[in-house]
């Protein structure tokens, strides 16, 4: 503890003093010590300032804690400079609004605050939970919230500097500290399971989530997305959306990180990446599985397709629809025995691993390279996408699909799927983030 002595009182104190203001809160022994609160009921008013003032002139006595609080300069000495800075930190406390976007820590957990010019703001708890608008009137350091379901909450408000500030509720003191003069309500809100090409696993919670596994909080700004970790370090990425599962963060340092939505469920052993059925070669069917046939929401697509393909004089047919796992087996294994198990990989799939096994993909007019010269071809690639098909092993893509290029093998995805699949250029696998390999 400081040596505190008491000094000469130079000024008259009384010329200092304004009106008082009625003390609402008592004093408590588990808040936080507060610069220029002496009497220590953790609000800065006219209380205090009658106090130092007494004390300077030799009127009263401070406890040792009310002399630590009183010297504000923090000079260990209790003096007129310390109720001249007491004289200011009051004016602050008296006059002074928060603006912009705070954060703040206290029972509550971690809440981001905005507060505009006009007095109205909006929080939200970054642990879940919406933005709650709010409106506020200030008399002198109390401050009335007034949220937008009619509910009122009062607070006083301590100013420790200008980027920090107490909001005392009553029971203990939430502590504020400023980030920025943009608003954090106004998105971008991310949130889902993602990977990016940095190789990091993201969970994102609009506010809140994990990074690898690490706690991060994320401070929405315009159309920017602070990302804050346990260690208090941060960093700023600006947003660009390229669909509803990919977004580029392009951070403050200059590097990039493309972020891939990708949701990986199994249910009954099979995997399914953002709802989408996947069999490729990292990914296999169970041999249970076996809906008989290509599934109605095939067919109905298909028929569609046919319909219109046939307008433009395109004759489109499944020459290989629906097969079973033992089937596949069967495949698979003459073919390892013709033509060797390196080989046979190269364009049949292991029992389990065939598409084909879905129900959801099939080969049109003719599985084989002659089919790639044909206008029906050319047609399925501009417009299957259209019925909700995609082109399943496009062209150059083998070490990604796994697969040579087979112009006549289609997947069933589903029109929004197959829109956004086509309309990226990319592979399901990439799409997905996901790859094909056989890891046995
Ligand atoms: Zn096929």
């Amino acid at each position: 503890m400081k040596l505190l002595k008491r000094a000469v009182a130079a000024v008259t104190a009384a010329l200092l003093l304004p009106t008082p203001v009625v003390n609402v809160h008592a004093a408590d022994d588990n808040k936080p010590t507060l610069k220029a609160d002496v009497n220590g009921d953790f609000l800065i008013n006219s209380q205090d300032m009658v106090l130092l003032s007494k004390y300077l002139l030799g009127a009263a006595e401070l406890s040792e804690e009310e002399a630590v609080r009183a010297d504000y300069d923090d000079d260990g000495i209790v003096d007129t400079f310390d109720l001249i800075g007491l004289r200011k930190a009051y004016i602050r406390n008296a006059m002074d609004t928060p603006k912009g976007t705070w954060i703040g820590e206290g029972f509550n957990g971690t809440r981001y605050f905005w507060f505009d010019e006009n007095g109205e703001g909006t929080f939200v708890r970054t642990n879940g939970g919406t933005i709650t608008p709010f409106s506020m009137d200030k008399a002198g350091s109390i401050i009335m919230f007034t949220l937008s379901s009619g509910k009122l909450a009062s607070a006083s408000i301590a100013w420790i500097d200008e980027e920090h500030f107490y909001l005392d509720w009553g029971s203990s003191p939430e502590l504020f500290t400023y980030k920025s003069s943009t608003r954090f309500d106004k998105g971008p809100y991310l949130s889902g399971e993602y990977i990016s090409d940095a190789g990091k696993k993201y969970i994102l919670n609009s506010y809140s989530g994990t990074s690898d596994g690490e706690s991060i909080s994320i401070l929405p700004q315009g159309t920017s997305a602070q990302f804050i970790y346990e260690d208090g370090s941060s960093k700023e990425g600006s947003f660009s959306r390229m669909d509803k599962n990919h977004f580029t963060l392009k951070w403050d340092d200059g590097t990039s990180e493309n972020f891939t939505r990708q949701e990986i469920t199994v249910k009954n052993g099979i995997t399914y990446v953002n709802g989408i059925l996947i069999a490729n070669k990292t990914y296999a069917l169970p041999s249970t599985y076996a809906p008989g046939g290509l599934t109605s929401e095939f067919n109905t697509a298909f028929t569609k397709m046919q319909t219109t393909a046939k307008k433009d004089g395109m004759s489109l047919s499944v020459c290989s629809g629906y097969r079973s796992y033992s089937y596949q087996a069967q495949l698979y294994n003459n073919y390892v025995a013709r033509d060797g198990k390196a080989a046979a990989d190269t364009y049949s799939a292991r029992p389990g691993h065939s598409e084909h096994q879905t129900g959801l993909a099939a080969d049109i007019n003719y599985a084989g390279d002659w089919f790639n010269t044909t206008p029906e071809a050319k047609w399925l690639a501009a417009h299957c996408h259209e019925y909700g098909f995609i082109i399943r092993y496009p062209y150059g893509k083998d070490d990604i699909t796994g697969y040579k290029y087979e112009g006549w093998h289609i997947r069933y995805l589903g029109e929004e799927n197959a829109k956004l699949v086509h309309d990226s250029g990319l592979t399901l696998e990439e799409y997905l983030g996901i790859d094909s390999k056989y890891n046995y």
